[in-house]
């Protein structure tokens, strides 16, 4: 979380050029949004986004969320992103930051789980949340590793755990439309192959 938190998202990006969403900071919500975006850029990766004071703090997975509570993901902090970001689907044109296809892999909202503050809880370098989303439910941990950049994404053991499933393959497709990766890079408007 930044002191300006859209500065860098807004620096990055020519709004004249990639269909990405200006945005600003709004206000707090009652419940809280959640998204995870598949997101094919220089790097094949999961973007996790928390709304927190009206804005997505983001971290980048590059292996996604995994079900398994002993599976510990990497996730690098990345720059905040606009609330309105959380429904973005498309592509990033080439030579633009981040230039590629975006899916919305899952959506939802999350409470937070902790005695304290998303805020306090961000600047301890402890996140506990649980989400309710299309695909992941139940609660997910992330922690800041001292003196490192990176933070570490880890299921908690609760009744919607599970080791055997890997719901990166089993559920691939997107949250919002049912497109596929595919799909979506090449810019259909609708699955024609979803069931879902
Ligand atoms: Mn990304």
């Amino acid at each position: 979380m930044a002191q300006k938190p859209l500065k860098k998202y807004h620096a990055r990006r020519d709004f004249a050029i990639t269909s990405e969403p200006k945005g600003k900071q709004r206000k707090k919500s009652k419940k809280p949004l959640f998204v995870i975006q598949h997101h094919i850029a220089s790097h094949d990766h999961y973007d996790f986004r928390l709304e927190i004071d009206g804005v997505l703090v983001s971290w980048a997975v590059p292996k996604g969320p995994s079900l398994d509570p002993d599976q510990k993901r990497l996730a690098m902090p990345t720059e905040d992103h606009p609330y309105e970001y959380a429904r973005f689907e498309g592509i990033i044109p080439k030579g633009e930051y981040g230039a590629g296809t975006v899916m919305v892999w899952d959506i939802g909202t999350y409470d937070n789980i902790r005695s304290k503050s998303m805020q306090a809880s961000y600047k301890e370098g402890k996140i506990e949340v649980d989400l309710h989303g299309k695909k992941l439910h139940g609660g997910y941990v992330l922690i800041h590793m001292k003196d490192r950049k990176e933070w570490l994404l880890k299921k908690i053991d609760d009744e919607f755990a599970d080791a055997r499933r890997n719901i990166i393959t089993s559920e691939p497709k997107s949250a919002l439309t049912g497109r596929t990766m595919e799909e979506i890079t090449e810019g259909k408007k609708k699955s024609t192959k979803s069931k879902r």
